[in-house]
This record gives C-alpha cells, structure tokens and sequence, in this order.
C-alpha cells in the first residue's frame, strides 16, 4: 500500500483504493494538492514573521540609521553603463569605498547599496538605468540605490522620480560618494547632489583594475567641441585633463601590480593638456606618450578614440618606432558627407579624415584604424548616405562602431530637419555593419601568417583563452595557466 509522509502522520493516496471512482480520485487528488499548497503557504508566512523579528532580518534590510554611524560592514555592488571612462570611474569609485570600510558585492546578489553608473549617450542607456533599478527593487527592496554619471548630471529630476533612487550624484559629486553615503539614512526623498556644469573645473584622475589584464587610464574629461548631435559637454563639463607628471604616478601604480596593457581614455583625449599645468607648461598628448616610453615595466600602450583634426603626424610616427605604443587609431569619422559634417559641427571634412589614413597606412600598413560612424543623422539623404558608404568603402580600415542616430534633448541637431524616419535609420545602420564584418574579415586576412605580439587575458572560457595582438587581432588559443597575460608570439591564422 503507497503512503505518503508529512509531518510524521501517514496518509492514504489515491492509489491506495483502486476501486475509487474517476470522480472520487479526482476530489481526493484535489485536496491532497491544494493542502500541500496551503501548508507551503503557512509555513512562509511563519518563516516571514521569524525573519521579521529575528537579526537576519536587520542584516537584509538594516535599521533605519545613517550609513555613517553603522559599525556594521555595508556592502556595495556597482554597475557600469556606457564608455571604457565610466568603467574606469566606477572602478576608482569602489576603491574610494573599499578603503572607506565598505565591501564590495557581486551586482546580482544581494546588497546594503547598488551604485550605477549611467550613460546618457543613446537613448537604450537611460532605459536600461529604470530597468536596472526596477530589478533592485524587487530583489531587495529595503537596499539603497545611488545613481551617478551623465545621466545623473543631466535628469537628476527625472531619476529622483524612479521609485527606489535614493541619491542622485551629479558629476562634481561622484568622487565625494562616501561621505555622501555616511550622510544618508532611509530617508523618504531621494536626494539630489548636483552642480551646474559650467562650474565644473576639477580633474579626477581615475583607472580600472582587477577586472582585466588591461587597465583604463582616464586622462582627460569633459568636452569644449560641442558636437550638434553630442550631449557629453552638458554632462561632462569643458575639456580638463591630468598633468604628465600626475599620469606618470598612476601608470607607475598600476605597473607595480603587474598590468600590462594601459589604455588612455578621454570624452577627447586628443585635447590632453589643453589647459595648461599650474606652472604653466602646455602639454599635450604627443608629449604624454613621449614620456610614457620611458617608464620601466611598462609594455603596452592604446589610445582610445582621437579625433581626426587631433591625431598629430607626430603621433603616428611615434607608433611607428615605439616598442610601448600598440599600431592601433580609433579615429571617428561620423558621416562621409561633408554637409552631413557640416551639420554636425565636426571640426574636420572627409579630406583631412581620408589624408591621416593614408598616412597612417604609408607609415604603418599593418596597422588597425576603428571608425566610429553614425547612421541617419537629420536630413541625411540617400544620396549623403550613400557619399558616407563609398567613402568607408575606399578607406584602407579594420572595422567601424556604427551607432543609430536618436534625438537628445537640448542638443542642436533635434532642431534640423527633415527627419530621418527610424526604420531607415536602423535599415542604414545594418548595411553599415555589413561593411564593418567585411572590411574586419579583410582586415585579418590581410595579417595571415604574420608573427605579432599578443597579451593573453585571464578568463578560461570553455577551455580556450583569448588576447588581442599589438594591432588589435582577437585570437583564441586552448587554455593555460602560463599565457595569462602574458606577450607572446603569435602567427595569425
Ligand atoms: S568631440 Fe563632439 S562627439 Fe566627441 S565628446 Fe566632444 S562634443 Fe561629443
């Protein structure tokens, strides 16, 4: 006879008699289900009330008091939206607070407070901020949420607004997050710390680590061009950068713990040193990377993005005899139009854009050149669109960063017309990454067989580790201890 056990009492089952009627089985098997679901229930209702009067239930949900006077260890877990700057940023942030006694979580568990730091560039970065506040809130509603970053500075209201923000900090305030979190308790309003951004002045210097085998070196914010499409100047202020010498004490930094890859980032890092040093000195990035050749233990250097009217024929000389700065220029080109450009308020036309390829292409042919392109910009024709697929076609580059145009607010641009309509965009969009996958298949085809430098990074993914040779190759080999970054020879394939 089949028994079935709870709570120490056996209880007769449907099996049990054979001769039951379909329709006495039925109730039977109805009412056995429906208990089960029913002590299910009491049961997490008496867990409920256990854990309400219980410790657990104050390390889960803390007591109302500020952060600051807590001798309990609150965690924090971050999450980066947008650029390689903002994933330095975060990462300097958290060991602002690591140092300050907070300890860092995993952004999918559970923690005291979740940091993001937002992007405001396209429009899919200010939704994905609601969405990942809306998750927070439903797996740990009593946790505090703090916003920061382009976003923050530009809606600081309109984030308030989401249920569950409990700090906004605007782009004078993220690096002073600590103390503001000392401040804060479970208040009811959410609490905005802003500043004007024309009052913006200050450099904070600040690097990723632990995270990869590169780092991000931030040396330079802000932006004075002012774009027409662009929304970084309102969120990020004027162009402001490091001094040489300040950079030099950070790279020493990150070396002593063994990076060695560092790549330079900037809103427009080809503007470095614009404003001048407290003695005086002007400095710019060609005597930046001048001075980085010189530092010991230091292998590898990239640029991130320089524009066009900004990459110096020094510079590009300079890659071609360093051993320390990687044969690699993102250089972003935007439309191949030179009205389109116009309209843009690009500080360049397509002539200069098409001369420093061919001079980087003369003095360095195996060199990889990224292009950051965007697809129907207001009253972009076919024909402009057309002008902008040719010209890319034409150009000796390795791969493009295409990205849909979207209206943002305050900027020049949602001013023109006519506009495109959004189902063009994204149709030129697609026909631009076509070209991309093409001229990056050809790209590698071209560097078959050749021996180049690769630094391995650290995951073990599905048996096979990855590294990026000197002119920015991904190649994949089966995993092993020793090639984690490390520079090794390697002929492409
Ligand atoms: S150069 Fe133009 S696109 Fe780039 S950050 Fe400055 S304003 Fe924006």
């Amino acid at each position: 006879m089949n028994r079935t056990k709870r709570s120490g009492q056996e209880r007769l089952t449907a099996d049990d008699c054979p001769r039951m009627s379909f329709f006495q089985r039925y109730t039977l098997e109805f009412f056995d289900h429906h208990l089960a679901q029913s002590i299910a229930f009491i049961e997490k209702c008496l867990f409920r009330r256990y854990l309400a009067h219980s410790d657990f239930a104050e390390r889960i949900h803390g007591p109302d008091v500020p952060l600051g006077a807590m001798t309990q260890t609150k965690s924090v877990a971050f999450h980066t939206l947008g650029c390689k700057l903002n994933y330095a940023e975060t990462s300097s942030i958290s060991r602002v607070l690591e140092a300050e006694g907070f300890v860092k979580a995993n952004f999918d568990e559970f923690a005291d407070i979740y940091v993001i730091n937002t992007c405001s560039v396209t429009e899919n970065a200010d939704k994905e901020c609601r969405q990942l506040v809306r998750r927070i809130q439903k797996r740990a509603p009593q946790s505090m949420v703090v916003i920061t970053g382009c976003y923050a500075q530009l809606k600081p209201n309109e984030i308030a607004a989401i249920p569950g923000v409990a700090l906004v900090l605007g782009a004078s305030e993220k690096f002073n997050i600590a103390n503001h979190l000392k401040e804060l308790s479970g208040q009811d309003h959410t609490k905005i710390c802003s500043c004007d951004i024309g009052d913006l002045t200050d450099f904070h210097a600040a690097y990723s680590f632990g995270d990869r085998t590169r780092t991000f070196l931030k040396v330079q914010d802000g932006c004075d061009y002012h774009c027409s499409f662009c929304t970084i100047p309102f969120a990020r202020g004027q162009s402001r950068s490091s001094s040489i010498s300040s950079v030099l004490e950070n790279v020493q930094e990150i070396v002593r713990t063994g990076v060695k890859e560092i790549v330079l980032t900037g809103v427009n890092l080809g503007d470095f040193g614009h404003n001048s040093t407290p003695d005086g000195k002007r400095e710019n990035l060609y005597l930046l990377l001048k001075e980085l050749e010189k530092v010991e233990g230091l292998s590898r250097v990239r640029l991130s993005s320089v524009e066009p009217n900004l990459l110096s024929l020094d510079i590009i000389r300079l890659a071609r005899e360093s051993q320390k700065l990687m044969p690699h220029f993102h250089i972003p080109l935007q439309s191949g139009s030179n009205r389109i450009l116009g309209l843009m308020k690009r500080r360049y036309r397509r002539e200069l854009y098409k001369e420093r390829v061919s001079q980087i292409k003369d003095l360095i042919p195996h060199c990889a050149i990224g292009v950051d392109v965007i697809s129907g910009f207001p009253s972009e024709t076919a024909d402009d669109f057309q002008d902008t697929l040719e010209f890319l076609e034409s150009l000796e580059i390795s791969y493009l960063h295409v990205f849909t145009y979207s209206e943002r607010e305050h900027t020049k641009a949602v001013e023109i017309t006519p506009v495109v309509p959004v189902r063009e965009r994204h149709y030129r969009t697609t026909i631009l990454r076509a070209l991309s996958d093409h001229k990056s298949q050809f790209f590698r085809l071209a560097q078959l067989g050749q021996n180049r430098k690769v630094l391995f990074e650290s995951q073990n993914r599905n048996g096979l580790i990855e590294g990026y040779s000197d002119n920015y190759i991904k190649v994949a080999a089966p995993y092993r201890d020793d090639l984690v970054n490390s520079i090794v020879d390697w002929v492409i394939d």
